[in-house]
């Protein structure tokens, strides 16, 4: 038992899907930082190989625009896998896309956010996601 208290808790691990490099960048730089484990893909077919997977996630990060499928096709995929079925959702799109908030949450998004976005938001949503105080 010596010792214990030192360690660190095992990492939470996010799984970032979006086709724009500079975003896919932005946040793993931010996540990873923040003391998460990251992986990242970059279109929506790569997102599903992911996730039908068992390898463990904590929350996974979906854009909508992405080749193959959308993060939305994604986010249904994610919902009829078993496993998945806890898996905390957080949709990200461009502005002005209302239809897009309503269609995700009825496919059963936990959250969504339009792009630009703030990270100490996103970062205050993950934490409240994943259960971390
Ligand atoms: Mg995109």
């Amino acid at each position: 038992m010596s010792g214990q208290d030192h360690q660190s808790p095992p990492q939470k691990r996010i799984l970032v899907a979006d086709d724009e490099p500079h975003i896919r960048r932005i946040l793993a730089t931010f996540l990873e930082a923040s003391g998460f484990d990251v992986v990242e893909v970059v279109d929506g077919a790569a997102a599903m190989d992911q996730l039908q997977d068992t390898s463990h996630y904590d929350l996974a990060l979906l854009d909508i625009m992405m080749p193959e499928h959308t993060g939305l096709e994604v986010l249904d995929f994610v919902r009829g896998l078993t496993h998945r079925k806890g898996l905390p959702v957080v949709i990200l799109t461009a502005k002005g896309q209302d239809a897009d908030r309503e269609a995700a949450f009825r496919l059963g998004a936990n959250d969504f956010l339009t792009k630009p976005f703030s990270p100490k938001k996103l970062l205050a949503r993950i934490h409240d996601l994943i259960g971390i105080s």
